[in-house]
């Protein structure tokens, strides 16, 4: 697996005097800090974004999110699809049917059951050609919430992470995989895929300290998407160090009530459920780094869409998350930012 293998202070000294040399022989802009067709000595850590299947729309946000790493200059991107899912079956209009109605729902079903066998087919054969080298990137970052992966690929994957790789989960992701242990003690907690108690506990913040409650009941849950106030819980971690300890995010779900194996994990941030906002009136973790074998990831809850993509803190924390994922350090400079009090902070990325 490719790493860094220059300390930060030593690709300053050679970018200043790489830049003093070019400003002084030419008239040219100096190149970006890690652009490696510039020097080679500085290189992008390598990202596969997996995506493929998803009850969001992965089509919209998989290009967002690789925008945002690609802007740090830091990242170079890959993505793999993986294989459509089979399309869910129409569902039957409520009430009483009329002739015509029964008809058309007929028709529908029977366009779903060819075009589900056609996809199936077609499925058994990519889903034998899908098997993503994972240690030749330095991490990994999924936007995939769905079918489980072929025996062969899972295994490779728990290699990967548990022997040094990294990986960082975006929302819906951690819907995944919910028969999948190694994927539940990577992630830490998740929700929905018919995660409960037996999953594990939840993660609850009791007088500033972080508890475990195993009560029963199911893991997953969000309110409505409004605007978020996030709260740094782990100010010194390079992640969010420097950040504002609080900050308001674009509208967004607040996942809640997640569950799972919750080892080794630690909570950077949390959102409050607004229980007027069909929330659970917890303030959630939405920021966790988990250390899982010799590897690290970093799993933010945030993301739901397009518009939650815009917020200026979602997009540095996966900038420094994925480089701290990779790395175990951030030498992202913090931008600056004109953070809003009251409002929304956001960015086009
Ligand atoms: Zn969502």
């Amino acid at each position: 697996m490719k790493r860094l293998s220059i300390s930060p202070k030593l690709t300053f000294l050679v970018l200043l005097l790489f830049c003093q040399v070019a400003c002084s022989a030419a008239e040219k802009p100096a190149p970006k800090a890690a652009d490696k067709s510039a020097d080679n000595s500085v290189e992008k850590l390598s990202v596969l974004l997996i995506d493929g299947q998803n009850n969001h729309k992965w089509q919209e946000t998989t290009p967002i999110l690789k925008k945002i790493l690609e802007n740090s200059g830091r990242f170079e991107l890959e993505v793999s699809t993986t294989p459509p899912s089979t399309p869910s079956k129409p569902r039957k209009p409520g009430g009483k049917l009329t002739a015509a109605q029964q008809n058309e729902y007929a028709k529908q079903v029977k366009d779903w059951e060819s075009a589900s066998a056609s996809i199936n087919q077609k499925s058994l054969a990519l889903w034998k050609q899908w098997h993503p080298d994972f240690k030749k990137y330095d991490v990994i970052v999924s936007n995939y919430n769905g079918e489980s992966w072929p025996e062969a690929v899972k295994e490779a994957f728990d290699q990967y992470v548990s022997s040094g790789g990294s990986f960082v989960v975006v929302h819906a992701a951690d819907n995944s995989f919910s028969d999948w242990p190694a994927y539940n003690k990577m992630i830490a907690v998740g929700g929905w895929g018919g995660r409960d108690e037996k999953s594990g506990p939840m993660l609850r913040l009791r007088e500033e300290k972080w508890t475990k409650d195993t009560s029963a009941g199911r893991g997953g849950t969000h309110g409505t998407k409004i605007p978020v106030v996030v709260k740094v819980r782990k100010a010194e971690h390079p992640i969010v160090k420097g950040l504002p300890l609080e900050w308001m995010h674009p509208a967004d779900e607040v996942y809640g009530k997640l569950r799972g194996p919750a080892e080794n994990v630690t909570v950077l941030a949390t959102a409050y459920s607004e229980p007027d906002h069909r929330g659970t009136g917890e303030h959630e973790p939405i920021m966790m780094v988990i250390d899982y074998g010799k590897g690290r990831v970093f799993h933010t809850t945030l993301g739901h869409d397009t518009v939650a993509l815009q917020g200026t803190g979602f997009q540095i924390t996966l900038q420094r998350g994925t480089e701290w994922a990779a790395t175990g350090e951030v030498t992202q400079p913090l931008p600056k930012v004109k953070w809003n009090d009251h409002e929304p902070t956001v960015q086009t990325p």
